[in-house]
């Protein structure tokens, strides 16, 4: 029997990515980076190949040579500057790099040369080049036209103001390349929810197609994706004045019934959880006491009539309640892309498709 696993709503998955794709009137650029943000990205890219994405994108060769084992034979971009040592491989995967320096693209063309995407810095000051000397890349990019160009924006999820100033340096830094790329792309989830339709050609959600985003006003609300559970393994009787798990930091202030499941954060649930998460059992809220260790985590289920092999959700959907990762992150001051990517660690994925478990991996 499972002892704790990550339930993976891919219908949630793609509900999400429609959506994003009705918002920005584009085609999708689906970043898969990260193992699809520890959702999976081989059953991600499946789930999504029927809304004909127009790329996938990916951060290391090494997801690509994952994606392209599976059969994935869409095009794969991969947003993380390659050492040109890296090239011959790219090419081998069919994977299409962004470029950003004269060096790069030299030994891009030189050493064969393909499809690449001109990065364009406007302000994350991360990869790519400085929109203001783009012109010094004109020559090169007159001998291997790039097919696209991008940019990157720093704080779309907080600031109309500097999207807009990205969004201009970006337009000035193309006119000083003569021809335009065919295809311009800069949007994260954030910045797809802000604006609509997308100005630029196709979009590179993230995080929203897992479940994160909406709220503070958005008109898009994500599907919730990831859905953690754990097993009830052991209940005790704790005295008023004892103290549960390391360090003693939380203590009985009276007689309690404290439940332990079989989950800590070498699965994912992240530590910052220590008496300020709260979980799912049996249809009611049982509060996270003491430390989140490696591989248990204790709740207090004093009134709560479980039993030993009992299931608790710790993130997502259970029954008529929610445990939602924005809310769950917000209160501990998390990232929720932190807690998603965590979630691979140990506990097992599980794979839910119109409502049913289609496949565990
Ligand atoms: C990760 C990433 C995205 C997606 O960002 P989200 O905030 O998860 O939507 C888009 N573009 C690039 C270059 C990225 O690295």
């Amino acid at each position: 029997m499972q002892r704790a696993w990550v339930e993976v709503d891919l219908d949630a998955v793609v509900h999400n990515a429609t959506s994003i794709q009705r918002r920005s009137g584009k085609p999708l650029l689906p970043m898969v980076k990260a193992d699809a943000y520890g959702m999976g990205a081989i059953e991600v890219c499946r789930a999504l190949e029927p809304l004909d994405p127009w790329a996938f994108g990916i951060a290391a060769l090494a997801e690509a040579a994952e994606l392209r084992a599976a059969g994935i034979a869409r095009r794969i971009l991969v947003f993380t500057p390659l050492l040109p040592s890296d090239f011959p491989e790219a090419r081998r995967l069919s994977v299409t790099p962004t470029l950003g320096t004269a060096d790069a693209i030299r030994s891009w063309i030189d050493s064969g040369g393909g499809a690449w995407h001109l990065g364009v810095d406007t302000g994350m000051h991360r990869a790519g080049v400085e929109w203001w000397r783009v012109g010094e890349l004109a020559a090169l990019a007159a001998e291997s036209p790039p097919e696209g160009a991008f940019t990157h924006f720093h704080s779309a999820d907080t600031n109309d103001a500097s999207l807009e100033e990205q969004q201009m340096r970006f337009r000035l830094s193309l006119e000083q390349l003569g021809a335009r790329p065919r295809i311009l792309h800069a949007e994260n989830s954030p910045a797809v929810e802000r604006q609509t339709p997308s100005p630029w050609d196709v979009v590179r959600p993230g995080v929203f197609l897992y479940g994160v985003g909406g709220g503070r006003g958005s008109r898009l609300d994500p599907a919730p994706v990831a859905h953690l559970r754990a097993r009830v393994v052991e209940i005790h009787e704790v005295n008023g004045g004892e103290s549960v798990s390391y360090g003693a930091t939380w203590r009985a202030p009276g007689k309690r019934r404290v439940a332990t499941l079989a989950i800590g954060y070498a699965d994912g649930y992240r530590r910052l959880f220590s008496s300020l998460g709260q979980v799912i059992l049996r249809g009611r809220r049982a509060p996270v006491v003491g430390r989140v260790t490696m591989d248990m985590t204790m709740i207090d289920v004093t009134g709560i009539s479980c039993e030993v092999g009992d299931v608790a959700t710790l993130l997502g959907r259970a029954g008529d309640d929610h445990l939602d990762i924005n809310q769950m992150c917000d209160a501990v001051d998390l990232l929720p892309y932190e807690l998603l990517v965590g979630l691979k660690l140990r506990a097992p994925r599980v794979y839910v498709r119109g409502g049913s478990i289609a496949a565990a991996e």
